[in-house]
């Protein structure tokens, strides 16, 4: 009873913003729009190490995160399409760090984390249409992570969902060039190629 007891009060403690009543009081808009930008650092911190680490190690790369790249092309319904493992090491344990961390009610969290998953699915469509938000806000978008898809590309562009730092910082980054294919779209080619 006890043991059960000390569970619950952790689990208050980690993700419950109620007070003493067991009212939860939402932080204001500016403070919960930067809870969901200390979100996403965390995520894409997490799932960079993660993800890269899956493709170097290549018990992990062969029975796990292999499944992923059956998609080289991708498109907006293979985004999640992976193995229960990986879903459980990069997608749950990365929302819940993220979620942990920035501190953020459950209300923010809802917010949050159909961003994520909208982001994702936008990232694995294959589609490069004008007006599309993400491809304006995010250098981290569909074409980055096509390339990431592409055999050539396999070890660059690790970063997702949001950013490119991590890439950058640590020198995998693949920049790459949009080139109009004549039956009409486009096609994401490395730079190197
Ligand atoms: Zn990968
Ligand atoms: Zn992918």
């Amino acid at each position: 009873m006890e043991v059960e007891a000390l569970v619950l009060t952790v689990n208050l403690v980690l993700t419950s913003n109620a007070d003493a009543s067991g009212i939860t009081s939402q932080p204001s808009i500016p403070v919960q729009l930067v809870q969901i930008v200390i979100a996403m650092f965390v995520m894409d911190t997490w799932q960079y190490f993660v993800h890269r680490y899956m493709h170097q190690n290549k018990y992990l790369y062969r029975h796990v995160h292999s499944q992923h790249h059956r998609l080289v092309v991708p498109y907006a319904i293979g985004a999640l399409y992976n193995h229960p493992l990986e879903g459980l090491l990069l997608d749950t344990f990365g929302g819940a760090i993220s979620f942990l961390v920035s501190g953020m009610t459950a209300r923010t969290a809802v917010i949050f984390f159909c961003f994520a998953v909208i982001k994702t699915v936008d990232d694995h469509c294959g589609l490069w249409l004008p007006g599309n938000i993400f491809h304006l806000f995010f250098q981290n978008n569909t074409a980055y992570h096509d390339i990431h898809h592409q055999l050539h590309g396999t070890k660059y562009n690790y970063s997702q969902p949001f950013f490119s730092m991590w890439d950058k910082l640590l020198g995998t980054h693949m920049p790459y060039n949009l080139v109009k294919r004549p039956e009409g779209g486009f096609e994401a080619r490395l730079k190197k190629d």
